[in-house]
């Protein structure tokens, strides 16, 4: 069995955005060699996601109002967490989206359904932040 581990940085220009880190995955897989198997993505963040979703803005925009509407941003009085930080929201946010993704491997490929791709998700940005990529199989 082979394994293989790559930590992957974005620099995030927004507090909120969704990147398209699927071409990265992709990246990693063809540089792991490995044919057959599975592969994990995970957020390093605790602000941060890793879900499978559409590449289509309007989805994405809907994603953004309706987190909105279940962990509002501001007041930022509104959290307990809210002290020395401002990212309570953030935190909630990343809970419902999910810290990872798992996709299997078949024949060197990401075996994906229709439409499927790989986003990261960023709730607290403005900084440099990563993924974990960690693929085993043979
Ligand atoms: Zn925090």
């Amino acid at each position: 069995m082979k394994s293989y581990r790559k930590e992957v940085w974005f620099q995030t220009r927004h507090r909120r955005e969704f990147i398209n880190i699927t071409p990265d995955v992709e990246q990693c897989l063809a540089e792991s060699g490995i044919q057959e198997g599975f592969i994990l993505v995970n957020a390093m963040h605790i602000t941060a996601s890793v879900f499978i979703n559409d590449n289509e803005s309007g989805l994405h925009q809907d994603f953004e109002v309706w987190l909105e509407k279940l962990a509002p941003e501001k007041p930022y009085s509104q959290y307990r967490h809210n002290g020395c930080e401002d990212n309570a929201d953030a935190h909630l946010k990343r809970t419902i989206m999910g810290r990872e993704a798992m996709v299997a491997v078949t024949k060197g490929k990401l075996d994906f359904g229709p439409w499927e791709q790989i986003f990261y998700g960023e709730f607290d940005g403005k900084r440099k932040k990563r993924v974990l990529v960690k693929i085993i199989g043979e």
